[in-house]
């Protein structure tokens, strides 16, 4: 996170987990927790749960947004929900082209890129989610991967809504492994998913656009991986789910973030 201009953000993806009590309460806890965080506090929560935990969320420094949207406002699609639908209780933001979406339920990039299309229009922040598979890495073309699910992804948005946009590398391998990427590695994707957005929209869209890392993301190596230049946040999963796990890595975090304040 070398550029000021750029926020944090650390999210929470709670996945298919916590009912509404469960939500409100860890909402109520964590809340007082992050009063004065650096950060911006995103959780990705349930369906059921959104609406109440907006309710509980507000005056506080945490967003509450969803994991996925149907691409249609409206229509006869049994058992889906719509951004207006997610706007009406209380989401700030969606995340679309979860690698769980995309692998378990087939969504592709030309899915997602209308769900991202529909996500701005109605005023819900898209969290894009990108990353190859161990084979891809393996195979030395997770490049291509990524510049690719950009390309597609964002394909026909315009320059002046991309600062709606959040992008978030989560490498398919590293998602719920235990087998986190190394800071190392997690620069270079983060570097290349820049330089994409640079192709696309050019440099000073690419220099404001947040791109978090996801995958296996914990207390000991949260700080070493926000301490990329580019880097901005992180997307977690598991440690989400605890609040201990889900505050300590904020708190690691901001305590980077007051250290580099204090030497400029
Ligand atoms: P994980 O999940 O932190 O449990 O690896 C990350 C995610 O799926 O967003």
């Amino acid at each position: 996170m070398a550029n000021s201009a750029r926020p944090v953000v650390i999210g929470g993806n709670w996945k298919m987990y916590k009912t509404i009590e469960e939500s409100v309460r860890f909402i109520q806890q964590l809340a007082p927790m992050v009063t004065a965080a650096k950060e911006l506090v995103y959780l990705a929560v349930p369906f059921t749960a959104i609406h109440t935990a907006a309710e509980t969320a507000k005056n506080t420094r945490i967003v509450i947004g969803a994991q996925n949207m149907h691409e249609a406002v409206e229509g006869a699609f049994t058992g889906e929900v719509s951004a207006p639908m997610l706007r009406d209780a209380g989401a700030k933001f969606v995340l679309l082209g979860h690698s769980e979406r995309r692998h378990i339920y087939h969504e592709s990039d030309a899915l997602i890129n209308k769900k991202i299309k529909l996500a701005l229009q109605e005023k819900l922040k898209p969290v894009l989610c990108i990353g190859e598979t161990l084979q891809q890495r393996e195979q030395g073309n997770y490049r291509d991967v990524l510049s690719g699910q950009i390309k597609s992804g964002l394909e026909g948005i315009k320059k002046e809504h991309l600062h709606n946009l959040i992008l978030t590398y989560e490498p398919v391998w590293a998602i719920g492994t235990n087998r986190p990427a190394t800071p190392k590695i997690a620069q270079q994707a983060h570097e290349i998913c820049r330089q994409c957005l640079q192709e696309i929209f050019g440099r000073e869209i690419a220099e404001r656009t947040a791109i978090l890392y996801g995958g296996s993301v914990k207390t000991d190596n949260a700080a070493h991986l926000i301490q990329q230049p580019d880097i901005d946040g992180l997307l977690i999963g598991g440690a989400s789910l605890g609040i201990g796990s889900f505050s300590e890595i904020i708190h690691e975090t901001n305590k980077y973030i007051l250290t580099q304040e204090l030497n400029k």
